[in-house]
């Protein structure tokens, strides 16, 4: 199982602030180390002995943290050891694209219980989309498991709009215009009486990058989603960079000819206006005349077509990618220029074409960049793949819960003596 390098991604973001207790912290070593004995977690946590023993019989009371056999002996007798029940509790990632729906529901440690996805104008048809969003979410709920609903955590949803952390329930009436403002998430799935937490779906993706995905490990890293729209969620030093009001990071709104098309931003060229998937679709119609034995000749000229036929080095396909990789590569110098990362992850349907993409947007970014900063700098596509953002949702809750386990309704139950 791949261990989690405490990872802390928006850790300031949620909630009320409060100073984290020696629980806290002992439940959040339980759960990176996965097992662990009290004598190990008193010398990692610097507790005594008999602090921890206290501690580790409340949380033996919450169901979160069981005995597990004997560990191995460091002199003396063989210690019990603690192991954190992944199985306790259960989480919902919601990722409402553009233009589709994807929900999953996890267990803690980010692993799939069930999921489903449905294409849908989401953009446009506000009623549309919350109504499948609740019937994909009490589908995932059936099918998870029946106890899904008596110990679910959390909902975190992955919106395509900024959001400025002072009022999540706010949609960007730029990006969303149809939603006038408002998601209205928290009260369609207020019945779950759960929390519900909201973010930018390319920062939630650079979450679940972090997490368990190309960037484990990593403080200084982009996250890039291609899809309807362009998206970036930066980490800068361990955090997710949000700007003065939320908007940090919207490099799909970058202008890459001041001369171009007009954006639904009402701008000019931005990167969106290149590489977003209206943008490819009018693309393909454009070279249907040049390639007419083209496998994208004929029918829809949607993303996976595309993504589809390049992988058969489909000429009409390879340049779109081509033109594509050279519009990301000017946005992403530029980015690279500014912020140094140490990797940019590229995720969304096309960034699953790998090296196919990536070499001529490493060529290109390599082209236009201060040297030293872009050759250390690792380009890559995503492995999560497209469950990435609604896993990332999921991992916001999961992060909020082991930051403050108050969150954990068993834990509550057990502090509050109710
Ligand atoms: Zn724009």
């Amino acid at each position: 199982m791949t261990r989690i390098p405490g990872p802390r991604v928006g850790a300031s973001d949620f909630g009320p602030a409060r100073p984290p207790s020696l629980a806290d912290a002992v439940l959040r070593l339980i759960w990176d180390e996965e097992r662990i004995s009290r004598a190990e977690i008193a010398r990692r946590a610097s507790l005594s002995r008999s602090t921890v023993s206290e501690i580790v019989e409340i949380l033996l009371g919450t169901g979160l943290v069981v005995e597990a056999g004997v560990g191995d002996s460091r002199g003396g007798r063989r210690p019990i050891v603690l192991q954190f029940q992944d199985g306790a509790g259960a989480i919902i990632g919601i990722d409402m694209g553009a233009s589709h729906v994807a929900v999953i529901v996890t267990d803690l440690r980010g692993r799939i219980l069930a999921s489903a996805r449905t294409a849908h104008a989401v953009q446009t048809d506000p009623t549309g989309a919350r109504a499948l969003i609740r019937r994909l979410v009490d589908e995932c709920l059936a099918a998870a498991w029946t106890a899904a609903r008596t110990r679910l955590v959390g909902v975190g949803v992955a919106v395509p709009s900024p959001v400025d952390i002072r009022h999540p329930d706010r949609l960007s009436p730029i990006a969303m215009p149809a939603w006038e403002g408002r998601h209205g998430l928290d009260a369609l799935l207020a019945d779950l009486g759960v929390p519900v937490l909201i973010d930018n779906d390319a920062n939630l993706g650079a979450l679940a990058e972090r997490w368990w995905g190309a960037a484990q490990g990593l403080d200084h890293f982009a996250f890039i989603k291609i899809a309807t729209g362009i998206g970036a969620g930066h980490v800068i030093d361990g955090r997710i960079h949000r700007g003065a009001s939320g908007v940090g990071g919207e490099i799909g709104h970058v202008a890459i000819d001041p001369r171009g098309e007009t954006c639904n931003c009402g701008n000019r060229g931005c990167l969106t206006t290149f590489v977003g998937a209206p943008a490819l679709a009018a693309r393909i119609l454009a070279l249907r005349p040049v390639y007419p034995q083209s496998l994208l000749a004929e029918g829809p000229p949607t993303v996976a077509r595309l993504e589809e036929a390049a992988r058969a080095d489909d000429p009409l396909a390879l340049q779109v990618v081509h033109e594509v990789a050279e519009h990301l590569g000017v946005a992403i110098a530029g980015m690279l220029n500014l912020l140094n990362p140490a990797a940019v992850i590229l995720g969304g349907r096309i960034a699953g074409l790998g090296e196919k993409l990536i070499a001529p947007l490493r060529a290109t970014a390599l082209r236009r960049t201060f040297v030293p900063a872009a050759a250390a700098t690792e380009i890559r596509a995503s492995t999560l793949g497209s469950p990435g953002i609604a896993l990332g949702a999921a991992t916001l809750v999961l992060d909020a819960a082991l930051q403050d386990p108050r969150l954990f309704r068993p834990v509550a139950r057990a502090r509050t003596g109710g």
